[in-house]
């Protein structure tokens, strides 16, 4: 115990090991529950801590900078929590997702509000609320009009903009394309001069946003994104001093979308190489004028999470040996779904959660969704499967088991976090896993509830 204050905890990877041992020793997996999610919550709070520390190491002395957990990656009320305990708040997009923030005890003023297609009842409590508001698009703005009337004072309220830089590599999470659905489109004819008359109409908006796509998109363009609006902001800032001798955008939100590495255990780009980058392309981001807030949310918890899935069967099809888990489709739609653009590392364990060590042999992975496209991965090297067998979907701590998909009315799986007492990198191998549930597991009931049972 002692030596693992000055060796240091285990590395990530080796966590993992000894989480999905411990598991299987614990019985999270059995018949009625044949898969789990598991989450290092020690992982979230050290990749929490990195964030924190790559813009503190980038701003000016006391510039005001929140960091603001995007919660479609992770809509977990206690993971919510454990990052409001770090300071960090919320990104929100729909009711659900503001009433998640709000039960976790994120304070109004550690929330910011994005989605396009705020009703009347939103921006209402969301102004209530003392939550920031960016938006989406004119209709947006003159709804604000009316709810705010004339003079309005203490209001959090920006636009949302878009550069319109170009896509990614992954076109559905490119939100900067010329054609986006998102934020009002800057380098379309007359657009800018729209948008500088709405901030000179209307003083209160005060903070500026824009978020160019999320995973996929290359650091530069990231970077280019935060430079077009900061210079916006700068042409906002200008006009107003001269009309009222004082600045008006006092915030840039400069969105999430911090790519996750998903082919292995290496964490590249981090927080601070983004945060460096950003420092040598905009320094006026950094000299102290502007309140920053940031929205990312993948780069947060991914590689802090697995599913992991009971291997139910094993078969051969036209010769290809094929492994049938509890992972599908309902865990991991976009893998599911569009596997070119989202692929995932599989790892083998033993019943007993030991890795499997066994020569690779080319194989399937599948869920148990009734679709033939049901596959977590194909034609997949790995140690073969048996039934009894667990399968890890590896980095899936964001956009996984949060964001389920109701096919096949499958229940949704628990999800556990996980802390590690004992055991150090240098000494002792072992320690102790302690699971802590994060959500339970969707029962029958709740499934035949939610399937229209009391209708
Ligand atoms: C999805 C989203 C984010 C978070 O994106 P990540 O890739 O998960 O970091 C941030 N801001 C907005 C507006 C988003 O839509």
């Amino acid at each position: 115990m002692e030596t693992s204050a000055t060796s240091g905890p285990h590395p990530f990877p080796v966590r993992r090991d000894l989480a999905v041992r411990a598991a299987a020793g614990q019985r999270l997996l059995n018949d009625d529950r044949p898969l789990v999610a598991l989450l290092d919550l020690d992982a979230v709070r050290e990749t929490a801590q990195a964030l924190h520390t790559a813009f503190a190491e980038a701003a000016a002395p006391g510039q005001p900078v929140l960091h603001a957990f995007a919660v479609k990656a992770g809509s977990l009320v206690p993971l919510l929590r454990l990052l409001n305990g770090m300071g960090i708040g919320c990104e929100v997009a729909s009711p659900g997702e503001l009433a998640l923030a709000r039960a976790a005890g994120v304070p109004g003023d550690h929330i910011v509000l994005d989605s396009p297609a705020k009703t009347v009842t939103e921006l209402r409590e969301a102004l209530a609320l003392g939550v920031a508001l960016n938006v989406d698009n004119t209709q947006e703005l003159d709804r604000l009009d009316t709810l705010l009337g004339p003079g309005p004072t203490d209001v959090r309220v920006g636009l949302r903009v878009n550069p319109q830089l170009g896509a990614g590599s992954i076109g559905a999470m490119s939100t900067a394309t010329d054609t986006s659905k998102f934020g009002f489109a800057l380098r379309d004819a007359g657009a800018r001069e729209h948008v500088l008359r709405a901030y000179r109409d209307r003083p209160w908006l005060t903070r500026l946003h824009c978020h160019v796509g999320s995973q996929g998109m290359p650091l530069a363009q990231m970077a280019a994104g935060v430079r077009a609006t900061y210079e916006l902001a700068e042409e906002i800032n200008t006009a107003a001093q001269r009309a009222h001798g004082r600045r008006q955008v006092e915030t840039l939100d400069l969105g999430g979308g911090l790519p996750v590495n998903f082919a292995s255990d290496e964490v590249t780009p981090t927080f601070r190489d983004y945060a460096r980058l950003l420092r040598a392309e905009v320094p006026g981001l950094f000299d102290g004028r502007y309140g920053l807030v940031t929205e990312f949310g993948r780069s947060l918890t991914a590689k802090a999470g697995l599913v992991l899935a009971r291997v139910e069967y094993t078969k051969t099809s036209g010769g290809r040996p094929i492994a049938i888990t509890h992972a599908g489709a309902q865990i991991a739609v976009r893998t599911v779904f569009a596997p070119e653009s989202w692929p995932i590392r599989v790892t083998a364990y033993d019943p007993a959660g030991r890795p499997r060590t066994g020569e690779p042999v080319r194989q399937d992975v599948a869920g148990p969704c009734c679709f033939a496209g049901d596959l977590v991965a194909r034609d997949r090297p790995l140690p073969p499967l048996a039934a009894g067998d667990l399968a890890a979907l590896l980095d899936t701590g964001a956009y996984y088991a949060s964001t389920p998909f109701g096919y096949n009315s499958l229940p949704r799986p628990a999800v556990y976090g996980y802390t590690l007492t004992g055991g150090d990198a240098n000494g002792d191998p072992g320690g102790t896993v302690s699971f802590t549930p994060l959500r339970r597991a969707q029962t029958l009931e709740e499934v035949v509830a939610e399937s229209g049972g009391d209708c």
